[in-house]
């Protein structure tokens, strides 16, 4: 089977898996109770997850695995001009993807104009696994090419491409999860991996918070470059979203595609603080 297939079938396979793992998790165990019902936020959000998507692969027209696919042979790419043995190669992999993400994600709280489209995500009035689907087409764009560039730029193996597109698959709807854990098993998972009590700070209405705990798989670029906050200063995290912007009207389609061109919600950034 070609690369593009098995990155397809794949992908939409684990999509399916992970939204419905942590819909039955929050259905079963919430965190808090959502202000809008999850019905009306779901189908809101999926329909901007599909405007991002058809214009990311209308711009781009391939994904990260086919890129690395198309790599396995060219001399092309830092993995081909040292040699490393695979597992190590593979690892790497996973922690410079990771990172690139991370990286874009903080250059989306202090650079003004990423922030124009970043804010869409964070002017969500809840929290819950929909959340993860509330991104606006043009930071899709940014954030693929990133990942495309840096494929490119490493001629990384192919199957580990293919191993962070799912786990990020998976954890964009994990760490958005509206659903409360043991304090004592997210204390260890939160070690290793970015739990969504953590990432719930992020989301805070705070915009001094929303610029900590930027990471995505790992925790750890949040602590190596000192952007990573334990808990919010009032203990739990009161409101999310942005002030001002925490109502009904915040799931509007049109509202989410033209934030970014709007002058009077961006009084109130993170990217100013
Ligand atoms: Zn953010």
């Amino acid at each position: 089977m070609h690369w593009a297939q098995i990155e397809a079938r794949t992908f939409w396979l684990v999509m399916a898996a992970s939204f419905l793992v942590v819909a039955v998790w929050e259905s079963l165990r919430p965190h808090r109770e959502l202000s809008i019902p999850g019905e009306r936020r779901w189908s809101r959000h999926g329909l901007l997850l599909i405007v991002s998507s058809l214009t990311s692969v209308a711009i781009y027209r391939i994904g990260p695995v086919v890129v690395a696919a198309s790599m396995v042979d060219s001399r092309f790419g830092l993995f081909h001009q040292i040699a490393l043995p695979y597992a190590l190669r593979f690892i790497l992999t996973i922690l410079l993807l990771d990172f690139v993400r991370y990286a874009v994600h903080w250059a989306q709280h202090h650079v003004p104009i990423l922030w124009r489209m970043h804010q869409v995500h964070h002017s969500d009035p809840d929290f819950d696994l929909s959340t993860g689907a509330r991104v606006h087409p043009l930071e899709t764009v940014l954030v693929q090419g990133a990942t495309l560039a840096a494929v490119a730029l490493l001629a990384p193996p192919v199957a580990a491409v293919l191993a962070v597109e799912l786990i990020t698959c998976f954890q964009v709807f994990f760490v958005h999860a509206n659903v409360s854990m043991p304090a004592g098993l997210e204390k260890y998972l939160r070690l290793v991996v970015v739990t969504p009590h953590m990432h719930r700070v992020h989301h805070s209405e705070d915009a001094r918070e929303q610029s900590r705990n930027l990471s995505d798989i790992f925790p750890w670029w949040d602590h190596l470059f000192r952007t990573y906050l334990a808990a919010p200063a009032r203990g739990d995290v009161g409101f999310v979203g942005m002030r001002g912007l925490q109502n009904t009207g915040s799931l509007d389609l049109w509202f989410m595609l033209s934030q970014p061109f709007r002058r009077e919600v961006n009084q109130e950034s993170s990217a100013r603080s």
